[in-house]
């Protein structure tokens, strides 16, 4: 079985930036904290946290009390951005603020800040509790909605003067819907395209690399927007694929009859798990004590490990 890395598989910028950011102060024993989840994936934010990282509530933030005896601690704002009365809360408590917000989200949070100060009122598609989408709303100044389904951009206030705008990693098509649904009911809707391109071209990317494998992993947050936006991709045109956080939940049945398996990531999945898991996949560790089919079959990675075995038994 042949195990082929998507050549194309990276972190984004904005992901690569914020583990760089926190990467650097964390190796400087500094005290960092912060709100949920630094990017969405459990395995590199564990492997933050046992560098020093600190996640915290909201609340924790608002109500620190500055120790002077003590060196301020960092306040990490995660990539997808926070509400600017957080980041006042974390400034107003003394905290050195290091700003790992994503250019891209950047842009929209400017956008509607411009809007709304103009009077605008602010819509975002995307989902209610996604910290991207969080973060966004604190820029509304109070006039703004989220939209998450049809139903909602069939009934969300709307008024003369109403911008559009989306979570930077929901599906285009899906925002093209909520578009098509809200411009029905309102003539003049400003609609800004705020999904993002590394996503977009990603999928282009992951919907070529499926067709060339048997068999697909897609390695990285189950709880990750842009990595069940691109398994969604893949597995249109690879039904033989899965969505796995580690090699540990991996399903060998999907594996069995594939001559080659492709990995790919999302836009937050880190380069060394996707190494990890080839190696973990091309590693033949046959157990001394019982390598007998039913042995291997009952070891860690099953029947794949089976097979492997099988292979070299028969090159051997
Ligand atoms: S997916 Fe796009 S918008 Fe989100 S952090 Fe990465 S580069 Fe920024």
């Amino acid at each position: 079985m042949k195990v082929t890395i998507d050549p194309k598989c990276k972190p984004c910028p904005g992901v690569d930036n914020i583990l760089h950011l926190a990467e650097d102060v964390l190796a400087r024993n500094e005290i960092v904290y912060t709100v949920g989840d630094l990017i969405h994936n459990k395995r590199e934010i564990d492997r933050l946290v046992d560098m020093g990282l600190e996640k915290v509530s909201a609340e924790f933030i608002c109500n620190y009390k500055d120790d002077p005896s003590k060196a301020d601690p960092y306040f990490l704002i995660r990539a997808h951005g926070e509400a600017p009365e957080l980041i006042e809360a974390a400034r107003k408590a003394k905290m050195i603020i290091l700003d790992g917000t994503c250019p891209i989200v950047k842009h929209s949070q400017d956008i509607i800040d411009q809007h709304a100060r103009d009077g605008w009122r602010i819509l975002i598609a995307g989902k209610h509790q996604h910290a991207e989408v969080v973060g966004l709303m604190g820029y509304t100044h109070g006039n703004g909605a989220v939209v998450s389904n049809i139903k909602e951009a069939s009934s969300v206030e709307l008024e003369s003067r109403s911008l559009l705008l989306a979570q930077t990693t929901i599906d285009p098509l899906f925002y093209s819907k909520i578009r098509k649904k809200i411009t029905s009911r309102i003539t003049g809707l400003k609609v800004i395209d705020s999904t993002c391109r590394f996503i977009g071209n990603r999928c282009k990317d992951v919907e070529n690399f499926a067709q060339l494998n048997d068999a697909v992993i897609m390695l990285g947050g189950t709880n990750s927007s842009n990595c069940r936006l691109l398994f969604k991709t893949l597995r249109a045109v690879n039904n033989n694929s899965q969505h796995i956080e580690s090699g540990a939940s991996l399903d060998y049945n999907l594996l069995n009859d594939a001559e080659s398996v492709g990995i790919t990531g999302g836009a937050s999945t880190p380069t060394w798990q996707i190494e990890e898991l080839k190696n973990f996949l091309e590693s033949t560790p046959v157990p001394e004590e019982d390598n007998s089919p039913e042995g291997l079959k009952n070891t860690k990675g099953g029947n794949i490990l089976w097979r492997i075995w099988k292979n070299q038994s028969k090159t051997a």
